[in-house]
């Protein structure tokens, strides 16, 4: 029996617009060959769970991919769901979205690499993320992933490279990647999520607390439950949408997009909100900050009731209106395969 949604929000001249969506992230799997210490997922590689079928992502993308800027495959790690990444890249190429992946990389190396890297550009893939960082250090070193990043670049791809700011993370890293063949080499602060909650991040944090952009990106769980962020797993009573196995996907698309709290989020950030509660000791990490407002039914309830005043209201409207407006710090599309 399908679960019941929640009653929309009334519409009306002051209801809250959120920005246009940016990507869907795609978890096929919690499954990963890794096991990272930072991994804010705690994948491992027995994890299991009823995951999407190839038939349910071949139906449910073309529905609402053209809602996005690109569609994202990963996990865990999604090439160890080969035939499913396969089927969702093929469905996104078929209605026209660009789609990507993230990956540790390590199937770029040995035998057959040169067939799996023909497969995905058959099926429309013309760009991959590969990430890198002290973490993933122990499982598939640096030198092996600059050479992956070669192989892949030499092969047609346009690699991009995702980064975390770790301890002993090094600012030269993006310049040994982009030197390698990577297009990208970008950084990002860890979330304090999963696993990465028992890591140390003393003095590593740099991104601000007044906004959430994830929220641009509501993250399809392998077993089809959509989250409004990809961090998101653990706040289910605030930031899960519904299952895509219940429910058409669009639909609840279209229920995020109407969901005032998640839009106010955005705008203000786990700080803003904070700062409306009054709450003066609460975490310096932003998913962290967000978890000890988000599991507080109390908190949420007088949120909700402070979204009613008109100033605040104004507030979010006008900070949504930046985000629209906002470039985001990656290449532009769409990205070019090397020619014959
Ligand atoms: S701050 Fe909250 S909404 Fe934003 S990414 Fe973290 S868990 Fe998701």
């Amino acid at each position: 029996m399908r679960a019941p949604l929640p009653a929309p929000e009334p519409r009306g001249p002051d209801a809250l617009e959120p920005p246009p969506f940016e990507q869907l992230p795609v978890a096929l799997s919690w499954r990963c060959d890794f096991a990272c210490r930072h991994c804010c997922i705690s994948a491992t590689p027995e994890a299991t769970a009823d995951e999407m079928t190839a038939a349910e992502l071949s139906e449910w993308l073309p529905a609402v991919a053209r809602q996005f800027r690109l569609v994202c495959f990963t996990g865990g790690e999604p090439t160890l769901a080969w035939d499913r990444l396969l089927a969702g890249i093929r469905a996104c190429t078929a209605v026209g979205v660009p789609a990507t992946m993230v990956s540790h990389g390590k199937w770029l190396d040995g035998d057959g690499a040169n067939e799996r890297m023909d497969l995905l550009a058959g099926a429309g893939l013309t760009f991959l993320t590969l990430s890198y960082d002290e973490y993933h250090d122990p499982f598939w070193p640096k030198a092996r992933l600059l050479d992956a990043v070669g192989r892949a670049a030499a092969h047609g791809f346009s690699v991009w490279v995702k980064l975390v700011r770790g301890t002993r993370f090094s600012e030269g890293w993006a310049d040994e990647f982009r030197a390698a063949g990577a297009v990208w080499a970008g950084v990002q602060d860890l979330y304090e999520v999963g696993r990465a909650r028992l890591v140390k991040l003393r003095g590593t944090r740099v991104e601000p607390l007044s906004s959430c952009p994830s929220l641009a990106s509501p993250m399809l769980a392998p077993n089809g439950d959509l989250f409004a962020c990809c961090n998101a797993e653990t706040l289910r009573a605030t930031h899960l949408l519904g299952n895509a196995r219940e429910h058409p996907i669009a639909e609840l698309l279209a229920r995020r997009r109407t969901n005032p709290l998640l839009t106010a989020e955005m705008a203000l950030g786990p700080g803003g909100l904070a700062e409306i509660l009054g709450l003066k000791d609460g975490s310096d990490n932003l998913c962290r900050l967000c978890a000890e407002i988000m599991r507080s039914p109390a908190r949420v309830a007088r949120l909700r009731e402070a979204l009613g005043r008109s100033d605040l209201r104004r507030q979010i409207v006008g900070r949504n209106l930046l985000f629209a407006c906002q470039e985001y710090d990656v290449p532009a599309l769409p990205l070019r395969r090397k020619e014959g």
